[in-house]
């Protein structure tokens, strides 16, 4: 088999890159470890920057996200159970969009079949040979049989533990990591938000998210320890736990009910440099890992697709500089991004290793947001999505 341009992974990255380059006149086939329902089963991301909201228009896959989805004016911050709001359209003038990862991912699936998009899932042992010469292709298996695929340009958007970085070798790869001392535990419940935005919220309990997916589906979390399991937690106690940590008027409204999905995640900020390695270029996660209190892991994987689809269109007609500064364009935006997701991080959550001093410039941070409008600006504009 062959294509212009072979897709590693058929997440969000994956699948959007695909139905960008497809409407573009470029072809390529997205090959998928997991099965489709398995892909579309992951509960992930839900809020999108307006950046993104336009780039999946620009897709052609808009329509559901603007009939369904939730465009939000601003965000609740939360200290020691007091809340103030930051009012992204009056600061920045701009909104987010929250709309779940899973219809995203579904949206693209139902565009990529409209069009005939190649997506092959069950895929095994995947492996890119040659990405440093000028005949890259992929070699894998389906079924027990042994296929090879040639290509002119390999997108690795594999996610973290996909083998698209590790083709990379050691000598080239600089990796930039820190690990929090903590996770989340989140939970899905069908039952209606405890309000129309997001509350971030900080306690000496540890940090708390009220979150959600639609008027019906409500997705809330509170912070755990590292080695937290969730068999630890029955709903009652996640439900009380969330109520101590969030703003009293919030926790009277909240409305519970059995969890229809539980899960602890860890939290990380991760870079791997550079994101091109050859005709290799990494995308999403399988370059960088953020903490998802900035709302940022989703919407970096689409800032990356949007600079590597202009490049690649640029590179089909006769110009590389796109894919030649493909990696340092990207990452300019990545470290912005890791910035703020770790700063929020940092601002928003209890760290064990942390005293009584640290706790109350947190409290100081937090108190100088809710009274300065210079701070709430730089906190609005990364929220909303640095320009690309
Ligand atoms: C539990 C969890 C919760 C999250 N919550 C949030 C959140 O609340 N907010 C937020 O902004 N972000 C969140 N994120 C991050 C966000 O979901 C990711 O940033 C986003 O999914 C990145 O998309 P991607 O396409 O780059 O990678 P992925 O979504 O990971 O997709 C990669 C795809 O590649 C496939 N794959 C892997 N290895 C191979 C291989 N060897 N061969 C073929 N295919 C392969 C995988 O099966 C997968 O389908 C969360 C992530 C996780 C894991």
């Amino acid at each position: 088999m062959r294509c212009q341009v072979a897709i590693i992974g058929g997440g969000p990255s994956g699948l959007l890159l695909s139905q960008l380059l497809h409407r573009a006149g470029i072809d390529t086939v997205v090959l998928e470890r997991q099965s489709r329902d398995y892909v579309l089963s992951r509960i992930r991301a839900g809020v999108l920057e307006w950046g993104s909201v336009e780039m999946l228009r620009e897709a052609g896959v808009g329509a559901r996200m603007d009939a369904e989805g939730y465009p939000h004016d601003g965000v609740y911050l939360a200290c020691r159970n007091e809340g103030f709001r930051i009012d992204f359209k009056d600061l920045v003038g701009k909104q987010v969009m929250v709309y779940g990862q899973t219809e995203v991912t579904r949206d693209l699936y139902e565009a990529r079949d409209r069009m005939d998009g190649k997506v092959i899932h069950n895929v095994e042992g995947v492996q890119i040979h040659g990405a440093d010469s000028d005949a890259p292709y992929v070699t894998y298996t389906r079924d027990g049989t042994e296929h090879r695929l040639d290509c002119d340009w390999v997108a690795g958007c594999d996610g973290f533990h996909g083998v698209s970085r590790q083709t990379i070798p050691a000598s080239v790869l600089k990796e930039f990591e820190r690990v929090y001392p903590f996770g989340w535990l989140g939970i899905l419940s069908e039952t209606p938000p405890v309000d129309d935005e997001l509350i971030y919220a900080q306690h000496e309990r540890g940090f708390a998210l009220c979150s959600m997916r639609n008027a019906r589906l409500s997705r809330y979390y509170v912070q755990v320890a590292q080695d937290d399991k969730v068999e630890n937690w029955s709903d009652d106690a996640f439900w009380d736990e969330l109520r101590r940590r969030i703003p009293e008027d919030a926790a009277e409204r909240l409305v519970t009910g059995p969890s229809i999905e539980k899960s602890i995640a860890p939290l990380r900020s991760y870079v791997a440099e550079p994101m091109r390695w050859g005709r290799l270029f990494l995308v999403g996660d399988a370059a960088h890992i953020v903490p998802p209190t900035g709302a940022k892991g989703l919407n970096l994987a689409v800032s990356d697709v949007h600079y590597l689809y202009h490049a690649l269109v640029q590179a089909y007609e006769g110009d590389e500089h796109g894919v030649a500064h493909y990696s340092e364009q990207a990452l300019a935006r990545v470290w912005k991004s890791e910035r703020f997701s770790w700063s929020m991080t940092g601002l928003l959550h209890r760290f064990p290793d942390r005293g009584a001093f640290e706790a109350r410039m947190q409290e100081a941070e937090l108190d100088y947001l809710q009274h300065s409008r210079a701070a709430q600006t730089s906190l609005a504009e990364n929220y909303v999505g640095l320009p690309y």
